[in-house]
């Protein structure tokens, strides 16, 4: 088995922190380890991690990549979930002449058993490179490097024998993402798990056979914390939030001013932070200024408050999120490629969200989307650079959405709404006879 020289990639081993170089070393070494023993009949090169090792040193020595594109591989029936990948040096390494990513659906919040984890190490040590990411950036577990003709044995054995499917890739919907939510945090504001798990089972054709413009996420954060960044990740982001009052108690409140409580949950704790200090770390940081602390009591402008979550996070014992809950419906978020990267602009500002109605208000505005967005998107247009070439006022009609003074681009950037008249109750005719009236005429 041929052993690369690796001195540029041996510098990346050399910092504090942990290095995918010497993950990758491991499992050369773990498979040669094992064929020698013959404990493992590899049905992909035994040297594949050892060939990955000397590719990307060629790369660095080159400065360019030795991957290309070859051409489209997936299973039978699926147009997503595997991403070809070729070396164009395959005579100097033939451990990677194939090395596609195969895609997995990870589940809501990524809870896992250990027996699942070991059957998806087997399979991978078998039928792959050994070498997973955990996880992608979409969310998926992917399964980095394996040959065409392993392609259909993976997809059986995870579907038939894990249960679990391939997640998306290409130009269709991505595979749905969520916080762990009502699964383990007190913060959430709806079930962020069971609403990720109804839509993927939903719009499984749209996942795995590619009919849109571009690409396009879901993501589900249960409260604006945002722990999967839906904000900022995802074509359509849904953030908890409610609609009443931050929920106080007076007594807990008096706990952190006295010590008794440690604020932010104890994460200070050994740093020389001092005392609480609730005016310096709550009063003064609220962004929109609507909290009071005076005469040991706390009080919040709830009408301003802007759901940052600050305060909630600084005294979780005192504060809490209000009971009446649901969620905020964002679109267009994307990362750099075209124009620049993309926040979510605001679509819904509240809606519930519940089982109850296997989720239909969500789901409508999600189809009005779509099929404005297969009509106007041109190919390889993101929502969001479709809502920018067209104007938010159109993605608002076609959502089937009301229309609202905070759908706006930015906060305070552009509030004007621009109204039809004959969408107006009563129309042109009754504008025009009012100011008639008015100046008799
Ligand atoms: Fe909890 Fe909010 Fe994070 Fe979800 S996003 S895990 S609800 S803090
Ligand atoms: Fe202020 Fe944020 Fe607390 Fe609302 S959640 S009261 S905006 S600090």
């Amino acid at each position: 088995m041929a052993q690369h020289k690796t001195p540029l990639l041996d510098q990346l081993e050399s910092g504090p922190w942990p290095s995918f170089v010497s993950d990758i070393k491991q499992e050369a070494a773990n498979r040669a380890d094992k064929a020698a023993k013959g404990e493992i009949d590899f049905q992909i090169a035994v040297d594949c991690p050892e060939d990955l090792l000397g590719v990307l040193e060629l790369s660095f020595t080159d400065g360019e990549t030795h991957w290309k594109h070859g051409g489209i591989v997936g299973v039978f029936g699926y147009g997503g979930g595997v991403i070809g990948r070729y070396c164009d040096q395959p005579q100097a390494f033939p451990g990677v002449a194939h090395f596609h990513t195969v895609r997995v659906a990870q589940p809501a919040g990524m809870f896992y058993k250990s027996d699942f984890l070991g059957s998806i190490c087997d399979i991978w040590e078998l039928r792959g490179s050994g070498l997973t990411n955990m996880h992608g950036s979409t969310g998926d577990i992917v399964l980095l490097g394996t040959t065409t003709p392993q392609l259909e044995e993976i997809f059986y054995e995870l579907t038939h024998n894990l249960n679990v499917d391939l997640g998306g890739s290409g130009s269709n919907l991505r595979t749905p993402a969520a916080c762990m939510g009502e699964s383990r945090c007190q913060y959430a504001c709806y079930d962020t798990q069971e609403l990720c798990y109804n839509l993927t089972q939903e719009y499984q054709d749209e996942l795995h056979r590619p009919a849109f413009p571009y690409k396009f996420k879901f993501k589900f954060d249960g409260c604006p914390n945002g722990c999967v960044a839906s904000i900022a990740r995802s074509d359509f982001s849904v953030i908890g939030t409610w609609r009443d009052e931050i929920r106080v108690d007076q007594k807990a409140v008096a706990a952190y001013v006295g010590g008794e409580y440690p604020s932010n949950a104890g994460a200070h704790a050994g740093g020389n932070w001092g005392k609480f200090d609730i005016k310096a770390e709550i009063v003064d940081l609220c962004p929109s200024q609507c909290v009071r602390y005076e005469n040991g009591k706390l009080e919040i402008n709830d009408k301003e408050c802007v759901r940052c979550m600050h305060c909630i996070n600084t005294m979780p014992r005192a504060l809490r999120i209000g009971n009446d809950r649901g969620a905020t419906i964002l679109c267009g978020a994307k990362a750099p490629i075209l124009d620049g990267p993309q926040m979510g602009s605001l679509l819904v500002p509240f809606i519930k969200v519940g089982a109850d109605n296997d989720f239909r208000e969500v789901k409508d505005v999600i189809e009005g989307i779509w099929d404005w967005w297969m009509e106007a998107g041109k190919n390889r247009e993101r929502l969001g650079e479709t809502m920018k070439r067209l104007g938010m006022a159109t993605l608002i009609k076609a959502a089937g959405v009301e229309v609202d003074a905070r759908q706006v681009q930015e906060p305070r950037h552009n509030p004007y709404i621009f109204w039809k008249a004959e969408e107006v109750e009563g129309g042109w005719e009754r504008d025009i006879n009012e100011y008639r009236k008015r100046h008799q005429r």
